[in-house]
């Protein structure tokens, strides 16, 4: 497309029509209890926090928070499910439990997207197509490995650990749920969960399902609430492994809490991957990988690609056609199926996103938006670059969360690399080039843990996941992510 197609397909004044999910098929309940020892038990201070859809502000259901003593009790349940049922069962038999969740989850994969999009503001076709499919695509996976553990690590003995506390956040509710639960029970401990406050609700479906899948009560117990509920789990004694996913400076105080106990620990943390393009890559393609990794679930992405490093002769042309494809990104109703960019997850996020725009705008970067119209209640943003920063802005140094992008360019090779890794963060990255040789250069060079050439975001269960340096310690997925839950011997 030459610059004057390109103006008048964006001059001409079409627009899709409305594509709403149905919500008929699915129930949220005005309230919901935590889920300890196979059923839903009231909060033992009676506390409760609202669930709000952060795309029209409205409260979705009233969820209980969990205090210390039902923290204690759930670890408790925990202990006796592991000490009398799960650890004494024969490993096959656990993995036809985790089979069945896997099924029920793929049944009602609708019910299931549909909730997470509500409660998290993320577009339906994301949930749809990628949260929802993976988390059962998960339970599958590591329902095969329970029977079959000994085969995983060649003469070597395997031991469960015993209870694992699990702490997630909000950006893939039902998803990280299932990278937690379903590695540890196939290995056989059993776990308390604490889902992020913001989107607990798919956790708390969740819970239904284990308890229609006659899961022996207490393997699986979920404690919704805020932080002061995870760092009640976190500094619980009788807690044999804490893996937690969130951010750098939450991981950081796990990480003091349970220095010099015996408790083992494995962090998910945050991240701040670059996109490499080189002059030699296929551009177009490059272009949609970049609009992929950075505005996909409004950038609410540990290995989002939010920054973007491009070859000086190339840069010029690869910034203009970004600008075109963010023109063309939808925003809004994240029921919508036709929406790309759906709602902020809390106006917290949004508000610390603001902040990221007026420091990169003060540190001298120039910043360009879509010209995307807003919705007027819920919290949102637009698709937003900025060019004209350098290494030490803190826009290219920090973890934003949100639809931002930074743009940089390099020369050589080398430059490309140095900028790449010049952040306390190792989590993603991402290389785009016609040349396997220079694939294979960078992907032994970047210093993170996992490394897409001319693709982005992309996962499987078998594949491990997790970073280097800041972005945290240990690996999800694969075998690695079995490893994480197993005393070897
Ligand atoms: P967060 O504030 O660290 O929260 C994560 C979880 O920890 C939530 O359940 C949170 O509860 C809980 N929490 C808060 N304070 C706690 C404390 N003192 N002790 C124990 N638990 C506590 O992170 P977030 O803002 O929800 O999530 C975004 C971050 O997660 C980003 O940095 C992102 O990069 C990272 N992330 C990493 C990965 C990965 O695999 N590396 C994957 C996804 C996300 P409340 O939310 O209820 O306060
Ligand atoms: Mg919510």
């Amino acid at each position: 497309m030459d610059e004057t197609t390109s103006k008048l397909a964006f001059d001409t004044d079409w627009q899709y029509d409305p594509a709403p999910e149905s919500t008929d098929h699915i129930r949220i309940d005005e309230q919901y209890e935590l889920f300890i020892g196979g059923e839903f038990v009231a909060p033992k201070e009676g506390r409760y926090f609202d669930s709000i859809n952060p795309a029209n502000e409205q409260v979705l259901a009233r969820v209980a928070a969990a205090g210390k003593d039902d923290v204690a009790r759930a670890v408790k349940a925990a202990r006796k499910a592991y000490q009398t049922s799960w650890s004494t069962l024969k490993p096959a038999e656990r993995g036809k439990y985790i089979y069945r969740i896997a099924r029920v989850l793929q049944e009602r994969a609708r019910e299931f997207a549909v909730i997470e999009t509500l409660d998290g503001g993320k577009p339906i076709r994301e949930s749809r197509d990628i949260d929802i499919p993976l988390a059962a695509a998960h339970f599958f996976y590591y329902a095969g490995w329970a029977d079959k553990l000994e085969y995983a690590f060649p003469g070597k003995q395997v031991a469960a650990l015993g209870v694992a506390g699990q702490i997630i956040p909000w950006n893939f509710p039902l998803l990280m749920a299932a990278w937690k639960i379903a590695p540890a029970l196939a290995c056989g401990n059993t776990v308390v969960l604490k889902p992020a406050e913001t989107t607990p609700l798919t956790a708390l479906k969740l819970a239904e399902v284990i308890r229609d899948a006659g899961l022996p009560p207490g393997v699986v117990n979920i404690v919704t609430g805020a932080g002061d509920t995870g760092a009640a789990l976190v500094d619980h004694p009788d807690i044999d492994k804490i893996a937690f996913t969130g951010s750098t400076a939450v991981g950081r105080s796990i990480q003091k809490s349970l220095a010099g106990t015996s408790t083992k620990y494995t962090l998910e943390l945050g991240g701040k991957a670059a996109n490499i393009i080189f002059a030699d890559a296929a551009i177009d393609e490059a272009v949609e990988g970049i609009v992929n990794g950075i505005f996909f679930n409004q950038g609410h992405v540990c290995c989002a690609g939010s920054r973007l490093l491009v070859q000086e002769s190339v840069a010029d042309e690869v910034i203009r056609k970004l600008k075109d494809r963010m023109e063309s990104l939808i925003v809004g109703d994240p029921m919508d199926k036709n929406t790309d960019i759906g709602a902020i997850n809390s106006p917290a996020q949004l508000a610390k996103i603001e902040d990221y725009l007026r420091i990169g705008q003060a540190e001298g970067g120039e910043m360009y938006q879509s010209s995307a119209t807003l919705p007027t209640t819920g919290y949102w943003c637009r698709p937003t670059l900025f060019t004209g920063v350098s290494q030490s802005n803190r826009v290219v140094q920090e973890e934003i969360f949100g639809p931002v992008l930074a743009i940089q360019t390099f020369r050589t090779l080398e430059e490309g690399l140095d900028k790449a890794n010049n952040t306390p963060y190792g989590l993603s990255g991402g290389v785009w080039t016609d040349k396997g040789a220079k694939i294979f250069k960078m992907t032994r060079a970047i210093r993170a843990g996992v490394i897409w050439a001319n693709t982005f975001n992309k996962f499987d269960p078998a594949s491990p996941f997790g970073g280097y340096k800041e972005s945290g310690m240990g690996r999800e997925g694969g075998l690695h992510g079995l490893d994480a839950y197993l005393e070897l011997s």
